[in-house]
Protein backbone atom coordinates (compact mmCIF):
# COMPACT_ATOMS: atom_id res chain seq x y z
CA UNK A 1 0.00 0.00 0.00
CA UNK A 2 1.54 3.55 -1.02
CA UNK A 3 0.22 6.66 0.15
CA UNK A 4 1.18 10.34 -1.78
CA UNK A 5 3.10 12.63 0.54
CA UNK A 6 1.24 16.05 0.39
CA UNK A 7 3.33 18.86 0.63
CA UNK A 8 0.13 21.61 0.65
CA UNK A 9 1.99 23.77 3.04
CA UNK A 10 5.45 23.78 3.46
CA UNK A 11 7.24 21.80 6.24
CA UNK A 12 9.49 24.84 8.06
CA UNK A 13 10.37 22.86 11.22
CA UNK A 14 13.39 21.50 12.91
CA UNK A 15 14.08 17.39 14.08
CA UNK A 16 13.94 18.56 17.33
CA UNK A 17 11.16 20.65 18.40
CA UNK A 18 7.63 18.22 19.00
CA UNK A 19 5.56 21.85 18.62
CA UNK A 20 6.87 22.75 15.44
CA UNK A 21 6.47 19.04 14.51
CA UNK A 22 2.76 18.97 15.22
CA UNK A 23 2.22 22.41 13.70
CA UNK A 24 3.70 21.34 10.88
CA UNK A 25 1.09 18.37 10.16
CA UNK A 26 -1.85 20.47 11.63
CA UNK A 27 -0.80 23.01 8.87
CA UNK A 28 -0.99 20.49 6.02
CA UNK A 29 -3.92 18.66 7.03
CA UNK A 30 -5.95 22.06 7.42
CA UNK A 31 -5.38 23.18 4.19
CA UNK A 32 -6.46 19.65 2.58
CA UNK A 33 -9.72 19.48 4.33
CA UNK A 34 -10.27 23.13 3.37
CA UNK A 35 -10.43 24.45 6.94
CA UNK A 36 -12.14 27.58 7.39
CA UNK A 37 -9.66 30.17 8.22
CA UNK A 38 -11.44 31.32 11.07
CA UNK A 39 -11.73 28.11 12.57
CA UNK A 40 -7.83 27.43 11.87
CA UNK A 41 -7.18 30.68 13.96
CA UNK A 42 -9.44 29.87 17.23
CA UNK A 43 -8.11 25.92 16.43
CA UNK A 44 -4.55 26.75 16.86
CA UNK A 45 -4.73 28.95 19.34
CA UNK A 46 -5.23 27.45 23.27
CA UNK A 47 -8.43 28.38 25.23
CA UNK A 48 -6.53 28.73 28.41
CA UNK A 49 -3.00 28.70 29.83
CA UNK A 50 -2.27 29.07 33.03
CA UNK A 51 0.59 29.21 35.53
CA UNK A 52 0.81 29.07 39.29
CA UNK A 53 3.21 29.14 41.82
CA UNK A 54 2.96 26.35 44.54
CA UNK A 55 4.93 27.18 47.25
CA UNK A 56 5.69 24.27 49.90
CA UNK A 57 7.15 24.19 52.92
CA UNK A 58 10.28 21.31 52.39
CA UNK A 59 11.16 18.42 54.81
CA UNK A 60 13.87 20.88 56.11
CA UNK A 61 11.59 23.95 56.94
CA UNK A 62 13.09 26.31 54.06
CA UNK A 63 9.88 27.50 51.67
CA UNK A 64 10.16 26.54 48.05
CA UNK A 65 8.24 27.89 44.97
CA UNK A 66 7.70 25.50 42.55
CA UNK A 67 5.59 26.69 39.07
CA UNK A 68 3.21 24.40 37.62
CA UNK A 69 1.13 24.62 34.55
CA UNK A 70 -2.22 23.48 32.79
CA UNK A 71 -3.09 24.64 29.21
CA UNK A 72 -6.43 23.54 27.83
CA UNK A 73 -6.43 23.30 24.31
CA UNK A 74 -10.07 23.24 23.41
CA UNK A 75 -12.96 21.69 25.18
CA UNK A 76 -15.46 22.01 22.26
CA UNK A 77 -15.88 17.79 22.04
CA UNK A 78 -16.33 17.71 26.11
CA UNK A 79 -14.06 17.81 29.07
CA UNK A 80 -10.64 18.31 28.40
CA UNK A 81 -8.15 15.68 28.79
CA UNK A 82 -4.63 14.97 29.58
CA UNK A 83 -2.11 14.29 31.92
CA UNK A 84 0.34 16.02 33.83
CA UNK A 85 4.44 16.03 33.89
CA UNK A 86 6.82 16.39 36.58
CA UNK A 87 9.84 17.62 35.22
CA UNK A 88 12.55 20.07 35.64
CA UNK A 89 12.78 20.74 31.76
CA UNK A 90 8.76 20.84 31.57
CA UNK A 91 7.63 24.32 30.54
CA UNK A 92 4.62 26.54 28.91
CA UNK A 93 5.14 25.46 25.10
CA UNK A 94 5.97 21.92 25.81
CA UNK A 95 2.68 21.61 27.62
CA UNK A 96 1.07 23.99 25.30
CA UNK A 97 2.19 21.34 21.98
CA UNK A 98 0.92 18.55 24.09
CA UNK A 99 -2.22 20.16 24.84
CA UNK A 100 -3.13 20.32 21.81
CA UNK A 101 -1.58 17.14 20.63
CA UNK A 102 -4.63 15.53 22.87
CA UNK A 103 -7.15 17.31 21.45
CA UNK A 104 -6.65 15.70 18.09
CA UNK A 105 -5.87 11.94 19.80
CA UNK A 106 -8.86 12.10 21.75
CA UNK A 107 -10.69 13.08 18.30
CA UNK A 108 -9.12 9.90 16.65
CA UNK A 109 -10.55 7.79 18.28
CA UNK A 110 -13.68 9.66 18.76
CA UNK A 111 -14.17 10.13 22.34
CA UNK A 112 -16.19 13.25 23.81
CA UNK A 113 -13.04 14.91 25.08
CA UNK A 114 -10.85 17.76 24.41
CA UNK A 115 -7.53 18.07 24.85
CA UNK A 116 -5.17 19.47 27.84
CA UNK A 117 -2.05 19.23 29.60
CA UNK A 118 0.14 19.73 32.40
CA UNK A 119 3.11 19.84 34.80
CA UNK A 120 4.96 21.10 37.43
CA UNK A 121 9.17 22.08 37.07
CA UNK A 122 10.54 20.18 39.56
CA UNK A 123 12.63 17.06 40.10
CA UNK A 124 11.08 14.24 41.51
CA UNK A 125 14.43 12.67 42.27
CA UNK A 126 15.59 15.34 44.43
CA UNK A 127 11.56 15.28 46.37
CA UNK A 128 10.88 12.89 49.43
CA UNK A 129 7.60 11.26 49.25
CA UNK A 130 5.88 14.13 52.06
CA UNK A 131 6.96 17.21 49.65
CA UNK A 132 5.80 15.50 46.47
CA UNK A 133 2.37 14.88 48.20
CA UNK A 134 2.85 18.76 48.80
CA UNK A 135 3.33 19.69 45.34
CA UNK A 136 0.59 17.71 44.37
CA UNK A 137 -2.33 18.90 46.68
CA UNK A 138 -1.13 22.35 46.65
CA UNK A 139 -1.04 22.34 42.71
CA UNK A 140 -4.57 20.51 42.56
CA UNK A 141 -5.72 23.50 45.23
CA UNK A 142 -4.53 26.45 42.55
CA UNK A 143 -6.38 24.54 40.07
CA UNK A 144 -9.75 23.76 41.55
CA UNK A 145 -11.94 25.90 39.66
CA UNK A 146 -10.01 24.09 36.37
CA UNK A 147 -10.38 21.08 37.21
CA UNK A 148 -13.83 18.73 37.64
CA UNK A 149 -15.03 15.59 36.00
CA UNK A 150 -17.28 17.86 33.52
CA UNK A 151 -14.86 20.44 33.02
CA UNK A 152 -11.05 19.04 32.83
CA UNK A 153 -9.78 15.82 33.92
CA UNK A 154 -5.92 15.19 34.48
CA UNK A 155 -4.63 11.96 34.09
CA UNK A 156 -0.89 10.48 35.05
CA UNK A 157 2.34 11.64 32.46
CA UNK A 158 5.76 11.61 32.79
CA UNK A 159 6.96 11.11 36.87
CA UNK A 160 3.61 10.84 37.81
CA UNK A 161 1.81 8.02 38.68
CA UNK A 162 -1.34 6.33 40.39
CA UNK A 163 -0.33 7.80 43.85
CA UNK A 164 0.43 11.04 42.59
CA UNK A 165 -3.26 10.70 40.78
CA UNK A 166 -5.47 9.68 44.08
CA UNK A 167 -3.78 12.76 45.99
CA UNK A 168 -5.42 14.82 43.43
CA UNK A 169 -8.10 13.00 43.50
CA UNK A 170 -8.29 13.39 47.85
CA UNK A 171 -7.53 17.06 47.44
CA UNK A 172 -10.20 17.71 45.13
CA UNK A 173 -12.72 15.51 47.20
CA UNK A 174 -12.21 17.39 49.95
CA UNK A 175 -12.85 20.73 48.80
CA UNK A 176 -16.06 19.66 47.22
CA UNK A 177 -16.47 17.76 50.47
CA UNK A 178 -17.42 14.40 48.99
CA UNK A 179 -15.75 12.03 47.21
CA UNK A 180 -14.97 12.94 43.43
CA UNK A 181 -13.14 10.09 41.62
CA UNK A 182 -14.13 10.79 38.03
CA UNK A 183 -11.51 14.20 38.26
CA UNK A 184 -8.63 11.85 37.45
CA UNK A 185 -7.74 8.60 35.69
CA UNK A 186 -4.99 6.48 36.20
CA UNK A 187 -5.91 5.92 39.99
CA UNK A 188 -5.24 2.83 41.58
CA UNK A 189 -8.36 0.32 41.59
CA UNK A 190 -9.22 1.35 45.21
CA UNK A 191 -9.94 4.46 44.26
CA UNK A 192 -12.04 3.80 41.21
CA UNK A 193 -9.14 3.00 38.96
CA UNK A 194 -10.03 0.89 35.48
CA UNK A 195 -9.03 -3.09 34.89
CA UNK A 196 -6.30 -2.73 32.28
CA UNK A 197 -4.88 1.01 32.20
CA UNK A 198 -1.73 -0.38 32.76
CA UNK A 199 -1.70 -2.76 29.55
CA UNK A 200 -3.89 -0.47 27.78
CA UNK A 201 -1.03 1.71 25.37
CA UNK A 202 0.91 -1.49 24.81
CA UNK A 203 -2.05 -3.52 24.03
CA UNK A 204 -3.74 -0.99 22.19
CA UNK A 205 -0.58 -0.63 19.66
CA UNK A 206 -0.70 -4.00 18.88
CA UNK A 207 -4.57 -4.19 18.05
CA UNK A 208 -3.86 -1.40 15.48
CA UNK A 209 -0.60 -2.61 14.21
CA UNK A 210 -2.25 -5.76 13.85
CA UNK A 211 -5.03 -3.86 11.61
CA UNK A 212 -2.42 -2.68 9.62
CA UNK A 213 -0.70 -6.17 9.15
CA UNK A 214 -3.69 -7.66 7.85
CA UNK A 215 -4.19 -4.91 5.55
CA UNK A 216 -0.85 -5.19 3.99
CA UNK A 217 -1.12 -8.98 3.87
CA UNK A 218 1.81 -9.60 6.80
CA UNK A 219 1.08 -13.12 8.82
CA UNK A 220 1.81 -12.44 12.33
CA UNK A 221 3.30 -16.12 12.23
CA UNK A 222 5.71 -14.02 9.48
CA UNK A 223 6.38 -10.35 10.77
CA UNK A 224 9.07 -9.34 12.77
CA UNK A 225 9.42 -6.97 15.46
CA UNK A 226 11.38 -4.55 16.95
CA UNK A 227 10.88 -2.66 19.74
CA UNK A 228 12.48 0.82 21.49
CA UNK A 229 11.86 1.24 24.87
CA UNK A 230 11.17 -1.83 27.23
CA UNK A 231 8.96 0.25 29.99
CA UNK A 232 5.27 0.28 30.52
CA UNK A 233 4.20 0.70 26.86
CA UNK A 234 7.16 -1.30 25.06
CA UNK A 235 7.12 -4.03 27.18
CA UNK A 236 3.18 -4.95 27.18
CA UNK A 237 3.29 -4.07 23.59
CA UNK A 238 6.52 -6.51 23.29
CA UNK A 239 4.22 -8.87 25.36
CA UNK A 240 1.08 -8.92 23.20
CA UNK A 241 2.88 -9.58 19.81
CA UNK A 242 4.73 -12.61 21.31
CA UNK A 243 0.83 -13.70 21.88
CA UNK A 244 -0.33 -13.06 18.55
CA UNK A 245 2.40 -15.40 16.71
CA UNK A 246 5.09 -12.42 16.57
CA UNK A 247 8.72 -12.72 16.07
CA UNK A 248 9.71 -10.16 18.70
CA UNK A 249 13.54 -9.46 17.20
CA UNK A 250 14.73 -6.43 18.92
CA UNK A 251 14.31 -4.63 22.13
CA UNK A 252 15.85 -1.82 24.19
CA UNK A 253 15.52 0.84 26.56
CA UNK A 254 17.95 3.51 27.79
CA UNK A 255 20.79 0.59 28.84
CA UNK A 256 21.29 -0.35 25.00
CA UNK A 257 19.65 -2.54 22.61
CA UNK A 258 19.63 -5.88 22.39
CA UNK A 259 18.92 -8.59 18.81
CA UNK A 260 17.75 -11.99 18.70
CA UNK A 261 17.27 -13.13 15.03
CA UNK A 262 14.47 -16.40 16.48
CA UNK A 263 12.84 -13.69 18.63
CA UNK A 264 12.87 -12.93 22.14
CA UNK A 265 11.04 -15.08 25.22
CA UNK A 266 9.93 -11.60 25.93
CA UNK A 267 8.35 -13.20 29.59
CA UNK A 268 12.49 -13.88 30.52
CA UNK A 269 13.08 -10.22 29.10
CA UNK A 270 10.29 -8.90 31.41
CA UNK A 271 11.61 -11.06 34.79
CA UNK A 272 15.48 -9.86 33.79
CA UNK A 273 13.82 -6.42 34.00
CA UNK A 274 12.11 -6.97 37.37
CA UNK A 275 14.51 -8.45 39.28
CA UNK A 276 17.69 -5.87 37.94
CA UNK A 277 16.53 -2.14 38.64
CA UNK A 278 13.82 -2.15 36.21
CA UNK A 279 16.40 -2.28 32.89
CA UNK A 280 18.07 -4.80 30.77
CA UNK A 281 21.09 -3.59 30.99
CA UNK A 282 23.74 -6.73 31.28
CA UNK A 283 20.56 -9.19 29.57
CA UNK A 284 22.54 -12.41 27.92
CA UNK A 285 18.84 -13.31 26.02
CA UNK A 286 20.54 -11.64 22.69
CA UNK A 287 23.45 -9.69 21.58
CA UNK A 288 24.05 -6.25 22.27
CA UNK A 289 24.08 -3.30 19.59
CA UNK A 290 23.12 0.16 19.59
CA UNK A 291 19.96 2.02 19.70
CA UNK A 292 20.53 3.52 16.16
CA UNK A 293 21.21 -0.28 14.79
CA UNK A 294 17.97 -0.94 16.61
CA UNK A 295 15.90 1.35 14.28
CA UNK A 296 17.75 0.54 11.31
CA UNK A 297 17.20 -3.20 12.15
CA UNK A 298 15.73 -5.50 9.14
CA UNK A 299 12.24 -6.22 10.35
CA UNK A 300 8.91 -5.82 9.40
CA UNK A 301 7.02 -3.79 11.83
CA UNK A 302 9.39 -0.88 14.19
CA UNK A 303 8.08 0.47 17.20
CA UNK A 304 9.66 3.28 18.93
CA UNK A 305 8.16 3.75 22.78
CA UNK A 306 10.60 5.88 24.61
CA UNK A 307 10.81 9.10 23.53
CA UNK A 308 10.05 11.86 20.95
CA UNK A 309 12.66 12.98 17.99
CA UNK A 310 13.63 9.51 16.99
CA UNK A 311 13.44 8.93 13.52
CA UNK A 312 14.66 12.16 12.01
CA UNK A 313 15.89 12.90 8.83
CA UNK A 314 19.00 12.17 9.50
CA UNK A 315 18.32 7.74 10.05
CA UNK A 316 14.77 7.76 8.09
CA UNK A 317 16.64 7.11 4.91
CA UNK A 318 17.98 3.82 6.86
CA UNK A 319 15.04 2.60 8.32
CA UNK A 320 14.05 -0.77 6.84
CA UNK A 321 11.02 -1.61 8.95
CA UNK A 322 7.71 -2.03 6.58
CA UNK A 323 5.46 -0.13 9.01
CA UNK A 324 6.54 2.00 11.78
CA UNK A 325 3.88 1.68 14.92
CA UNK A 326 4.55 4.88 17.35
CA UNK A 327 4.08 3.84 20.84
CA UNK A 328 5.87 7.00 21.99
CA UNK A 329 4.24 10.74 21.57
CA UNK A 330 6.52 12.54 18.41
CA UNK A 331 8.91 9.76 17.96
CA UNK A 332 9.00 10.75 14.07
CA UNK A 333 10.12 14.21 13.24
CA UNK A 334 7.89 16.13 10.43
CA UNK A 335 11.05 16.31 8.42
CA UNK A 336 10.95 12.44 8.29
CA UNK A 337 7.62 12.13 6.66
CA UNK A 338 8.31 12.97 3.31
CA UNK A 339 11.36 10.61 3.18
CA UNK A 340 9.57 7.55 5.26
CA UNK A 341 6.21 8.29 2.52
CA UNK A 342 9.00 8.13 -0.66
CA UNK A 343 10.26 5.23 0.64
CA UNK A 344 6.60 3.42 1.15
CA UNK A 345 7.00 2.83 4.71
CA UNK A 346 3.62 2.97 6.70
CA UNK A 347 3.68 5.11 9.77
CA UNK A 348 0.72 4.46 12.12
CA UNK A 349 0.95 7.76 13.63
CA UNK A 350 1.03 8.47 17.51
CA UNK A 351 -2.52 10.36 17.93
CA UNK A 352 -4.14 6.85 16.62
CA UNK A 353 -1.48 4.07 17.56
CA UNK A 354 -0.92 5.20 21.29
CA UNK A 355 -4.30 6.32 21.89
CA UNK A 356 -5.27 3.15 23.73
CA UNK A 357 -3.87 4.66 27.44
CA UNK A 358 -6.18 7.36 26.74
CA UNK A 359 -9.20 5.36 25.46
CA UNK A 360 -8.84 3.20 28.68
CA UNK A 361 -8.67 6.60 30.63
CA UNK A 362 -11.91 7.29 29.14
CA UNK A 363 -13.48 4.23 30.55
CA UNK A 364 -12.06 5.08 33.62
CA UNK A 365 -14.63 8.20 34.13
CA UNK A 366 -17.47 6.53 32.48
CA UNK A 367 -17.14 3.69 34.86
CA UNK A 368 -16.41 6.39 37.61
CA UNK A 369 -19.45 8.35 36.85
CA UNK A 370 -22.21 5.26 37.05
CA UNK A 371 -20.57 3.94 39.86
CA UNK A 372 -20.16 0.45 38.02
CA UNK A 373 -17.12 -0.96 37.08
CA UNK A 374 -16.52 -3.69 33.89
CA UNK A 375 -14.40 -6.77 33.27
CA UNK A 376 -10.75 -7.04 32.66
CA UNK A 377 -12.19 -8.77 29.32
CA UNK A 378 -15.08 -6.14 29.15
CA UNK A 379 -12.31 -3.31 28.91
CA UNK A 380 -10.68 -5.10 26.19
CA UNK A 381 -13.47 -5.98 24.33
CA UNK A 382 -14.45 -2.27 24.14
CA UNK A 383 -11.09 -0.95 23.48
CA UNK A 384 -10.46 -3.40 20.32
CA UNK A 385 -13.64 -2.32 19.08
CA UNK A 386 -12.65 1.65 19.32
CA UNK A 387 -9.24 1.05 17.97
CA UNK A 388 -10.36 -1.06 15.13
CA UNK A 389 -13.22 1.75 13.92
CA UNK A 390 -10.51 4.14 15.15
CA UNK A 391 -8.00 2.43 12.73
CA UNK A 392 -10.63 1.98 9.80
CA UNK A 393 -11.76 6.29 10.25
CA UNK A 394 -7.99 7.33 9.83
CA UNK A 395 -7.37 4.81 6.97
CA UNK A 396 -10.63 5.82 5.04
CA UNK A 397 -9.64 9.00 5.12
CA UNK A 398 -6.14 8.79 4.01
CA UNK A 399 -7.44 7.14 0.84
CA UNK A 400 -10.09 9.78 0.49
CA UNK A 401 -7.34 12.51 0.25
CA UNK A 402 -4.76 9.95 -0.91
CA UNK A 403 -2.24 11.31 2.05
CA UNK A 404 0.02 9.82 5.19
CA UNK A 405 -1.96 7.90 7.81
CA UNK A 406 -0.53 10.90 9.92
CA UNK A 407 -2.05 13.80 7.32
CA UNK A 408 -4.95 11.27 7.44
CA UNK A 409 -5.02 10.77 11.09
CA UNK A 410 -4.86 14.74 11.36
CA UNK A 411 -7.59 15.85 8.66
CA UNK A 412 -10.43 13.31 10.67
CA UNK A 413 -9.39 14.54 14.32
CA UNK A 414 -9.23 18.53 12.78
CA UNK A 415 -12.37 17.93 10.65
CA UNK A 416 -14.28 16.20 13.80
CA UNK A 417 -13.59 19.39 16.30
CA UNK A 418 -14.28 22.29 13.60
CA UNK A 419 -17.35 20.13 12.58
CA UNK A 420 -18.60 20.13 16.19
CA UNK A 421 -17.16 23.72 17.10
CA UNK A 422 -19.35 24.91 13.56
CA UNK A 423 -22.44 23.18 14.87
CA UNK A 424 -22.22 24.69 18.61
CA UNK A 425 -21.45 28.03 17.25
CA UNK A 426 -18.90 30.71 18.80
CA UNK A 427 -20.35 32.82 21.67
CA UNK A 428 -20.10 35.99 21.80
P1 LIG B 1 8.38 4.42 30.67
O1 LIG B 1 9.12 5.41 31.46
O2 LIG B 1 7.64 3.31 31.35
O3 LIG B 1 9.41 3.69 29.65
C1 LIG B 1 10.27 4.37 28.79
C2 LIG B 1 11.28 3.35 28.24
O4 LIG B 1 12.09 4.00 27.27
C3 LIG B 1 12.22 2.78 29.28
O5 LIG B 1 12.45 1.42 29.00
C4 LIG B 1 13.50 3.58 29.08
O6 LIG B 1 14.67 2.89 29.51
C5 LIG B 1 13.45 3.73 27.57
N1 LIG B 1 14.31 4.80 27.06
C6 LIG B 1 14.47 6.05 27.55
N2 LIG B 1 15.34 6.73 26.81
C7 LIG B 1 15.74 5.88 25.82
C8 LIG B 1 16.64 5.99 24.75
N3 LIG B 1 17.31 7.11 24.53
N4 LIG B 1 16.78 4.93 23.93
C9 LIG B 1 16.10 3.78 24.13
N5 LIG B 1 15.26 3.62 25.15
C10 LIG B 1 15.08 4.66 25.98
O7 LIG B 1 7.42 5.24 29.69
P2 LIG B 1 6.13 4.74 28.93
O8 LIG B 1 4.94 4.98 29.77
O9 LIG B 1 6.37 3.38 28.38
O10 LIG B 1 6.07 5.82 27.75
C11 LIG B 1 6.91 5.73 26.61
C12 LIG B 1 6.42 6.71 25.56
O11 LIG B 1 5.06 6.43 25.25
C13 LIG B 1 6.44 8.20 25.95
O12 LIG B 1 6.68 8.95 24.79
C14 LIG B 1 5.02 8.44 26.42
O13 LIG B 1 4.66 9.81 26.31
C15 LIG B 1 4.26 7.60 25.43
N6 LIG B 1 2.92 7.22 25.87
C16 LIG B 1 2.72 6.52 27.01
C17 LIG B 1 1.43 6.16 27.37
C18 LIG B 1 1.17 5.31 28.58
O14 LIG B 1 0.02 4.94 28.77
N7 LIG B 1 2.15 4.97 29.37
C19 LIG B 1 0.34 6.54 26.57
C20 LIG B 1 0.58 7.26 25.41
C21 LIG B 1 1.88 7.59 25.07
Amino acid sequence: MEYKYVEAAPIQSTDQDPFESMMARFEVAAMLIDLDPGLYKYLKTPQKQIIVAIPIQMDDGEIEVFEGYRVIHNDVRGPSKGGIRYSPHVNLPEVKALAAWMTWKCAVVNLPFGGAKGGVKCDPKKLTKVELEKITRRYTANLLEVFGPERDVPAPDMNTNEQVMGWIMDTYSMHARHTVTAVVTGKPRLLGGSHGRVEATGKGLMFVTNSMMKKMGLDPQDTRIAIQGFGNVGSVAAKEFEAIGCKVIGISDVSGAYYNAKGFNTSQALAYRDTHDGALEGFAGGDKITNEELLELDCDVLAPCAMEDQITSHNAGRIKAKIIAEGANGPTTAKADPILAERGIAVIPDILCNAGGVTVSYFEWVQDRMGYFWTKEDVFEKLERMLTEAFRDVTATAEKYDVTMRIGAYALAIDRVAQTLKLRGIYG
